[in-house]
């Protein structure tokens, strides 16, 4: 006789382990750094029926997100791969790794996100120069500039631009501008900075971004913006097919197989973003919740890891109070309704939290997590 065996997954006690918190993020605000929460319309356009990735319908969809995603930067054409900002990265290093000059590099490394940088541009055979600061600082443009000066014009220079982990912004318009004085490329992470702050790309050699982050969708659309123009002298036989950015960049509609359902939610969530003035609505929102969330948490005596002057709006790291863990901190926010970062080891074992506002939250949800922290 065969006996049916029904397994019933355990009720997660509230904030119990980590492995629950994914499923439990219905029911709590999520001040994640991604996933973020998502607009009730991006969630519905996610569940419309499944599209073939070479009909008629997809590919002008398809194309449209690129376009929209072009205007947000200062007009760089833009790649969609399927996966999420790590592959984004992967392709700018296998890039890299493609260029004549790939032995003349500079990577800033200034906390966890430069740091993953640094060992994706290793990975591909690259062994750039290295300039790093402590958890907290910003990317010190004199030491960069005494760095650019020693190298041979022609080389690359790679950081990320919003340093996720810390919650330091660092200055992208200065290290341009210094690149161009010596005559080096500059690539850069932008996948949390992409939709918090205004960005102009166009005169950046290769950036990344995603649709799990600011943007408000899912997780699943990773971007590349270049200029197919500066790709010509790489040699392609040296980059793993699907990392192609040129291709990817000129070809029209998806290279291999993509999901409707990921581009279809974010061409809603890019709704917010569809011209300029509500660009800077939403940039305005983020700097104004932001604002609030550092000021708050400085009146009630936190100490916050970014300085006000490098701070990015998006997202506050700081210390949890009296020498209490950062599980224990995110339990108790998971106690009061709410999920935020401390989990990933590289918080967990310095003893820091984050809380973002990158997705879709407002001052009223909160203002109750604030007020419980004063
Ligand atoms: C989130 C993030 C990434 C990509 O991480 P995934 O887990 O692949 O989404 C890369 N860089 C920065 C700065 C990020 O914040």
């Amino acid at each position: 006789m065969i006996r049916t065996l029904k397994y019933t997954p355990p009720t997660p006690a509230r904030g119990v382990h980590p492995q629950w918190a994914a499923a439990e993020s219905q029911d709590a605000i999520c001040l994640l750094p991604g996933p973020v929460a998502i607009s009730p319309r991006v969630t519905a356009a996610f569940h419309e029926p499944l599209v073939y990735h070479r009909s008629d319908e997809f590919v002008p969809l398809f194309e449209g997100v690129r376009a929209k995603l072009s205007a947000m930067i200062g007009g760089v054409p833009v790649g969609m791969f399927i996966g999420s900002g790590t592959l984004a990265n992967d392709a700018v290093a296998a890039t890299l790794a493609a260029d004549p000059a790939r032995d003349n590099g500079l990577l800033l490394v200034s906390g966890e996100f430069g740091d993953r940088l640094l060992k994706q541009a290793q990975n591909s055979g690259l062994s750039p120069r290295i300039l790093s600061w402590d958890w907290g600082r910003a990317w010190q443009l004199d030491e960069v500039e005494a760095a650019m000066r020693a190298m041979p014009a022609g080389g690359w220079v790679w950081g990320a631009h919003h340093e996720t982990s810390t919650g330091v912004l660092n200055d992208l318009p200065g290290l341009v501008t210094l690149a161009k004085k010596y005559g080096h490329r500059v690539c850069v992470d932008c996948v949390s900075s992409l939709a918090t702050v205004p960005l102009d790309l166009s005169e950046v050699y290769l950036a990344t971004g995603a649709s799990g982050k600011a943007i408000g969708s899912y997780a699943g659309v990773a971007f590349v913006f270049a200029n197919p123009a500066n790709l010509e002298h790489l040699d392609t036989s040296r980059i793993p097919t699907y990392l192609n950015v040129a291709s990817t960049v000129t070809t029209v509609g998806p290279r291999f197989t993509a999901p409707s359902p990921m581009v279809k939610a974010l061409d809603v969530a890019l709704d917010v973003f569809a011209t300029p003035a509500l660009c800077q609505t939403r940039y305005q929102q983020i700097a104004d919740l932001g604002g609030l969330v550092r000021q708050r948490l400085t009146a009630a005596g936190f100490e916050l890891l970014a300085a006000d002057d490098v701070a990015s709006p998006a997202i506050v790291t700081f210390a949890p109070p009296r020498e209490m863990s950062s599980a224990a901190f995110v339990g108790m926010c998971r106690e009061w309704g709410y999920q935020i970062a401390g989990q990933s080891g590289y918080l967990a074992e310095r003893r820091l939290v984050q809380l973002a506002v990158m997705g879709h939250v407002s001052r009223a949800d909160i203002e109750p997590l604030l007020e419980r922290l004063a």
